[in-house]
């Protein structure tokens, strides 16, 4: 088990993603969850204000999440949504209601059981290494200078600079300051700064760490 946090844009998906494949490792991206939640509570005009409300929705499992090598995957009444959650409203909304600790309760469960599924996890997210997963025997975080962040997201998205840096300062303020499972560096995580590295460079230097602290 390798868990791998960070704030918004710091490389977390794509370098989990790339670690995984080289490991043969499954590969989970937590924020699938929280979006999806997200997204579902779009698609019923749920109040976002109303947290029973909210874990009613997360208790109606009429939604589920699937990883891939590629993605991590979410079916809303059966159908693939994921297009929808990897939007950047839907980021938000998700930023949103993941400060309740009755939905972050509720998911946890969720995010636990997909740990059994294959030879090894690859876990990304906010918390992973702090509440879903303390027992990782190699925990990560990435960070970088919210310039290079911005500019990533920007470019991904197709979005302005300007607005991407408004959006990425609210989220990263709303995730770290929240009192359930804030984004913070797990105890004993190894800490790297990508803002001058390219991701091929970041996911050798963590393949690296992990073969040798595992001995594989
Ligand atoms: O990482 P991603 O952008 O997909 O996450 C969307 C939002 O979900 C984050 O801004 C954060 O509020 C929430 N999240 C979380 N804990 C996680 C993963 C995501 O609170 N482990």
């Amino acid at each position: 088990m390798v868990t791998i946090d960070g704030p918004a844009a710091s490389g977390k998906s794509s370098v989990s993603r790339d670690l995984a494949q080289r490991l043969g490792w499954q590969w989970l991206s937590t924020g699938a969850f929280y979006r999806g939640i997200g997204y579902v509570a779009g698609e019923k005009s749920a109040d976002l204000s109303n947290e029973s409300g909210l874990v009613d929705l997360i208790n109606e499992k009429d939604w589920k999440v699937v990883m891939t090598p590629e993605r991590t995957q979410f079916f809303y009444k059966a159908k693939d949504v994921t297009d929808h959650i990897s939007l950047e409203h839907v980021g938000d909304i998700a930023s949103k209601i993941s400060h309740y600790p009755e939905v972050r309760k509720h998911l946890l469960k969720a995010q636990r059981d997909m740990a059994h599924r294959g030879p090894g996890l690859v876990a990304e997210g906010r918390d992973c290494g702090t509440v879903v997963f303390p027992q990782a025997k190699v925990k990560i975080y990435l960070t970088a200078h919210s310039s290079s962040r911005a500019q990533r997201r920007s470019e991904e998205q197709g979005v302005s600079l300007q607005k991407t840096i408004e959006t990425q300062k609210l989220r990263d303020e709303q995730d770290s300051s929240r009192k359930a499972a804030p984004l913070q560096v797990p105890e004993g995580a190894h800490v790297i700064d990508t803002s001058e590295l390219n991701q091929q460079q970041v996911v050798d230097k963590v393949e690296e760490l992990v073969r040798h602290t595992l001995g594989i």
